[in-house]
């Protein structure tokens, strides 16, 4: 298999925060669960329209918690945020795919991935969270189910790399269904890790800001990260995709890194 590195640009640095935030707050377990903000309400439209079939590799959904029960043992418990709020603001800043990231709130039970890709037509796919108990049948399912990717969090301030026997079954295993993993980890530390990513034998999506956006237009994604779990400062969605237009001027670059990148890497059709 191909091996490809894709680094996702996230919205702003508020976005890359959140990554580090929200993987943190994975294995630190036992004190009293924060709330979390909910979303601004009020989008703006932006002025940049996005091209047709433009994708938002990075976005969650919560909830509701009647349906889909948030995990006992949560670093965090987000605001709802349904597939009908999800809907609603992706009409509004004008995206029309999205790649749903299994929030570590929702543990590895997926379906609130899997049932919003199943009523979207073929415009979302999604991430899922698994761990190496899943049995080849539930990982077939979820690549039946849209499921193209898993993530993972490799957290020096928690020992790094934790148990990495279970890690190389685990990736072996999603290999073979042709999925890419996604990893994060605290921004600096992508040379640290050059070793393990190198050994995956899937392609692979860095969480972490655009700054080689110029050199390696071909590897860049772009997401919003809608709901913004655990942010300092809450952005506003239309102004994350104005953003792309600064980040990204010249109109072929975008069209690679807003359709044509995530269409390949997704397996979009
Ligand atoms: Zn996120």
């Amino acid at each position: 298999m191909n091996r490809r590195e894709y680094l996702r640009m996230l919205a702003g640095l508020a976005g890359a925060a959140a990554m580090a935030s929200e993987a943190r707050g994975q294995s630190e377990a036992p004190k009293p669960i924060p709330s979390i903000a909910p979303p601004d309400p009020n989008t703006k439209i932006p002025d940049f329209k996005l091209p047709p079939k433009s994708c938002d590799t990075h976005t969650h959904i919560f909830g509701p918690a009647s349906k889909y029960p948030f995990a006992a043992n949560r670093p965090y418990s987000p605001p709802e945020a349904p597939l009908e709020a999800f809907r609603a603001l992706h009409e509004k800043i004008g995206v029309e795919r999205c790649v749903i990231v299994n929030a570590t709130v929702h543990g590895t039970d997926n379906r609130v991935v899997t049932d919003a890709i199943a009523q979207s037509g073929g415009a979302y796919k999604g991430i899922a969270n698994v761990n190496d108990e899943m049995s080849d049948k539930e990982l077939e399912g979820l690549d039946k189910a849209g499921i193209r990717g898993c993530r993972f969090a490799f957290l020096k301030r928690l020992g790094g790399v934790g148990d990495m026997t279970k890690f190389n079954r685990i990736v072996h295993r999603v290999a073979e269904l042709g999925w890419h993993v996604d990893v994060y980890f605290e921004p600096g530390s992508v040379g640290e890790f050059a070793p393990i990513l190198s050994a995956l034998p899937t392609s692979y999506v860095i969480d972490h800001m655009g700054t080689t956006l110029a050199a390696t237009p071909d590897r860049v994604l772009w997401g919003t990260d809608w709901p913004h779990p655990n942010v300092k400062i809450m952005p506003n969605d239309g102004e994350i995709v104005d953003l792309i237009a600064l980040y990204a001027p010249d109109p072929a670059v975008r069209q690679k890194i807003l359709v044509e990148n995530p269409a390949k890497l997704f397996k979009f059709t």
